[in-house]
């Protein structure tokens, strides 16, 4: 059965998009079988996973109103496939910002995701689910349906105040609506062991958090930001490249801490 994984942080552009997809190719270069699920009607996930959101027939928009399956709606990239990282995509864009409106008189609709994903969990070893920069409906489907919250976080001043807001949300979603539901770590992305307030803030979160922060740091790395406008996740873009080896590093200890859940 499928462990399912939420990439959140309410805070944008900290690297939830990098991360999602970066994870997802590192877990199939290790032989996971993954499906990636994009939450965020941006988009980001799906495209830089190399499927165009705006040729999508399906999407997690006609998920979550129940007008297809996730096994009608996921799609395969080729690109991917060629780069010998292929994970299954269920994709998003910007109709899904209708969703939260559209779902707005429908009963459980925070568990719209959940009852989609138990149809396929068996074909897959992870579900990692791409979340939008905010704790709307769409992030807290995510939440429901999740074993496991990763949050990436820059080494920044005001990146520890934000966390106060998710760890309540995820509280509140543990108590009332998904009791499997924690932080399965805290992921330091975009590094740069260079700038002396980064290593200040590092150490804050491992005195913190303990255990809970990953050991993979993930660095700031050019070539990891370059990937996309080539619509592939930097695993598969450039291999060698610091960041692909870190989300390489990043989706073994994934894998580790798993067996031992
Ligand atoms: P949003 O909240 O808008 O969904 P996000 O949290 O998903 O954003 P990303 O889109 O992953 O964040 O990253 C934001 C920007 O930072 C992107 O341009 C991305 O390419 C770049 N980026 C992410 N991680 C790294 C890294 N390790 N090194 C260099 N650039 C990075
Ligand atoms: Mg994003």
């Amino acid at each position: 059965m499928a462990k399912i994984f939420c990439v959140a942080n309410q805070k944008g552009g900290v690297g939830k998009t990098t991360t999602t997809v970066n994870l997802a190719a590192g877990l199939a270069k290790v032989g996971q079988r993954v499906l990636m699920i994009d939450l965020d009607p941006q988009g980001n996930a799906t495209m830089g996973s190399g499927v165009d959101k705006r040729k999508l027939a399906m999407s997690v928009y006609d998920v979550l109103l129940e007008s297809a399956s996730i096994a009608e709606a996921r799609l395969q990239s080729d690109k991917l496939k060629e780069g010998g990282c292929s994970y299954d995509i269920l994709g998003a864009n910007r109709e899904l910002a209708g969703a939260e409106v559209d779902l707005v008189n429908v009963d459980r609709r925070e568990k719209r995701l959940r009852q989609a994903i138990a149809t396929v969990a068996g074909e897959y070893d992870f579900v990692l689910i791409d979340c939008p920069p905010s704790l709307s409906m769409l992030t807290l489907n995510g939440l429901c349906c999740a074993h496991g919250v990763i949050v990436p976080m820059q080494c920044e001043y005001f990146a520890l105040e934000g966390l106060t807001d998710l760890v309540n949300t995820i509280k509140q979603v543990k108590a009332n609506l998904n009791d499997d539901l924690q932080i399965i770590g805290l992921l330091r992305v975009m590094f740069d062991p260079r700038i002396t307030l980064q290593n200040q803030v590092s150490e804050q979160l491992k005195s913190h958090f303990g255990d809970k922060v990953f050991d993979t740091v993930i660095p700031r790395n050019v070539r990891l930001a370059e990937a996309p406008s080539y619509g592939l996740p930097g695993v598969v873009f450039d291999p060698s490249s610091k960041g692909a080896q870190a989300f390489i590093a990043f989706a073994q200890e994934m894998v580790t801490r798993i067996e031992a859940m």
